[in-house]
């Protein structure tokens, strides 16, 4: 169980950084989480695009290109020789001045960081797990756009703390207009009368790299999905609730607001769903 850093290619066993990095003291920074199969990073090069988008979004240069993050990434793996791994991907604005104004930073800093991966327990994926629909609304597109995958999640934290006291392992957010959005670190997906739905981009949602690639087994496999924009309510009436996410795959949710979503157990499409993605990675390998 070997954790590893990598700062701007220097691999060490421990790692600070300056409290006057801007990533720190403003949230100003972006990231991604990478999972693998056979120690392989998977979907890397929808992470890297997703990578330089967030980047772009917030006028961020990051001065490495992608051949240098593969390199580093399979350094940084290497040398911490687990079965699998966690990567995560930050580039923070780096050190500057102590105010908000992200010129003084010259040097953003590129920090990889590979450790030994915790999964989602077995139980979960057997019984599901419980989610609150909270009254923290999801940050409105014009506002922070949910789709820049930035360090600042406090949006997010915030939701989680609420699902929390309400006795829930994770929380579904509207935005500021009622509409279904995503989970705090996962998109959502419901089923009524074999029907997936799944709100869309301009609801104000990250766009998943296993949302895309759910969607895609779905059609493929002759479901009808639909992406579009629901009131909250309409949760209540789904027969089955899944979230979708690197780490949690495809998370059959059996319990919305302390009430069974339908029989209270992983639905069949659910399941069928996390076969098919489960197929597609170890496919991949
Ligand atoms: N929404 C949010 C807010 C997230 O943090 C994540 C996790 N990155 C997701 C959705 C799922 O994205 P992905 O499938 O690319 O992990």
């Amino acid at each position: 169980m070997t954790t590893k850093f990598n700062f701007n290619g220097e691999i060490s066993d421990e790692l600070s950084i300056s409290v006057m990095d801007h990533g720190f003291l403003f949230g100003d920074s972006i990231y991604e989480v990478v999972s693998t199969f056979k120690n392989e990073p998977c979907f890397l090069d929808k992470h890297l695009d997703r990578l330089h988008n967030s980047a772009q979004a917030i006028s961020l240069k990051i001065p490495r290109d992608r051949e240098w993050f593969r390199e580093q990434l399979q350094k940084t793996l290497i040398a911490a020789g687990n079965k699998e791994s966690y990567i995560r991907i930050l580039v923070t604005r780096g050190v500057g001045e102590m105010n908000i104004d992200p010129s003084s930073c010259e040097h953003p800093a590129i920090i990889l960081i590979v450790m030994d991966v915790t999964e989602y327990s077995k139980s979960c994926y057997e019984k599901g797990i419980r989610v609150a629909l909270v009254s923290i609304k999801r940050n409105p597109r014009d506002a922070l756009n949910p789709n820049i995958k930035t360090g600042n999640y406090l949006n997010n934290v915030l939701a989680k703390i609420e699902a929390d006291k309400l006795g829930a392992q994770d929380a579904v957010m509207v935005n500021p207009w009622g509409y279904l959005t995503e989970g705090t670190t996962s998109n959502l997906f419901f089923v009524c009368d074999g029907h997936i739905m799944t709100p869309s981009m301009n609801c104000g949602i990250l766009s998943g790299i296993t949302r895309e690639m759910v969607i895609q087994l779905a059609k493929e496999n002759g479901f009808h999905i639909e992406e579009g924009k629901w009131p909250g309510e309409e949760l209540l009436k789904a027969d089955e609730i899944f979230l979708t996410g690197t780490l949690k795959k495809v998370m059959p949710v059996s319990h919305l607001d302390g009430r069974p979503v339908g029989s209270g157990k992983p639905g069949p499409i659910t399941l069928k769903l996390l076969r098919l993605y489960d197929d597609l990675l170890t496919k991949r390998a």
